[in-house]
């Protein structure tokens, strides 16, 4: 499954604004580069598990588009010369670590899956992917993007396409489709936040802030704390997302809003993390990573089926009186998602129904 950063309609749009006729046919490039790859049925390619352990290999595409390329820099080995070999090496690094100590998962599919990546992928090319089986690095079109591999939270958000890929298994459309992307932004900001020590009030809650070059007037592609106002550009036109229900989004592009209606799940996660204080990482970090992993989510779930999967799985946790449950309820509420009078009824029925065992660290650790 090709999941990518960028979405086709920022890139149709950098297409249509871009008065440079050279840039314009590297945008047209990279959109029909991800039509091929999007339509390709899933990697064959077989993948390597560890025996356990972080294991990365970063290899070279020296702007081919054969994978995985060359291999730069494997794992104990020193930083070599080029900056996108080290940024991915130690990008990947940041997000095994984050599952791993902070989840208690060994690599995206829990059983020591090497982490690959490629970078210097095409030439110019103004995206970075997951392709199901490996990491994929463009330099960036040079104008709007700078190189791909410069922030954690993308590496981290692209992994974890591959994390969602080996538990719900999240459908790629619709509200299913914007959750999906949403868990992806929750665990690759929360690797950078993990990576820097970032308490939740000191994290800037932002998804691709090194990604944009100067002159680009925006902070980031995303902003989970203010769906809607990571950019304003004559280039890239004006961030779509929504905040709340009041402003989702019904369309056709982008597989049903994927990446506009995400702003939503986005927002609520934050404003969990911001209730309860402290480092975002810990309860709300475990109580979305115990939802997406508890077995009990269709891979068709809505919005409010998450929402109420996430009570559930709080009460479960924490306890019916804990204010990890009461911060979770309020939070979809803001976002309305759920009602004011929901919906602890939902959540006690919920965690009576059947579930895998909970794959929670414990909740004190
Ligand atoms: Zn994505």
């Amino acid at each position: 499954m090709f999941h990518s950063i960028i979405p086709p309609y920022l890139l149709e749009q950098l297409e249509r604004s871009a008065s440079d006729p050279s840039l314009r046919a590297r945008y047209r490039q990279s959109l029909q580069h991800d039509a091929v790859l999007r339509s390709r049925p899933a990697a064959g390619r077989e993948t390597a598990s560890a025996a356990g352990g972080r294991q990365r290999e970063v290899y070279d595409a020296g702007n081919g588009t054969d994978l995985p390329g060359t291999l730069a820099r494997a794992e104990g080995d020193d930083p070599v010369q080029d900056q996108a070999v080290n940024e991915a090496y130690d990008g990947t690094g940041a997000t095994w670590t984050l599952y791993k100590e902070c989840f208690g998962r060994d690599s995206i599919d829990d059983a020591g899956l090497v982490l690959t990546s490629t970078v210097h992928y095409d030439r110019g090319y103004a995206n970075a992917f997951w392709d199901g089986a490996q990491m994929v690095f463009g330099d960036g079109d040079g104008e709007v993007f700078g190189n791909f591999t410069s922030s954690i939270d993308v590496t981290g958000h692209e992994l974890t396409h591959g994390v969602t890929q080996y538990t719900a298994n999240l459908a790629y459309d619709g509200q299913s489709g914007a959750l999906n992307e949403s868990i992806s932004d929750v665990f690759g900001s929360l690797a950078k936040q993990y990576a820097m020590g970032q308490s939740a009030a000191d994290a800037d809650w932002l998804i691709g802030a090194g990604l944009l070059l100067p002159g680009v007037q925006g902070v980031a592609l995303r902003s989970m704390k203010a769906p809607g106002t990571a950019y304003d550009d004559p280039r890239l036109g004006r961030d779509p997302q929504p905040a709340d229900m009041s402003g989702y989004v019904d369309t056709e592009d982008d597989n049903g809003g994927v990446h506009i209606n995400s702003g939503i799940p986005n927002r609520a996660f934050y404003l969990v993390a911001a209730e309860l204080g402290g480092n975002a990482y810990d309860d709300a970090g475990k109580i979305w990573y115990g939802t997406l992993t508890s077995g009990n989510l269709a891979e068709s779930a809505t919005f409010k089926d998450f929402a109420e999967a996430t009570q559930a799985t709080a009460q479960r946790v924490y306890g019916d009186d804990s204010a990890q449950l009461a911060a979770v309820t309020k939070a979809w509420q803001t976002v309305g998602v759920l009602g004011d009078e929901t919906s602890l009824m939902n959540a006690a029925k919920s965690s009576l129904e059947p579930s895998a065992p909970p794959s929670l660290p414990p909740a004190d650790e």
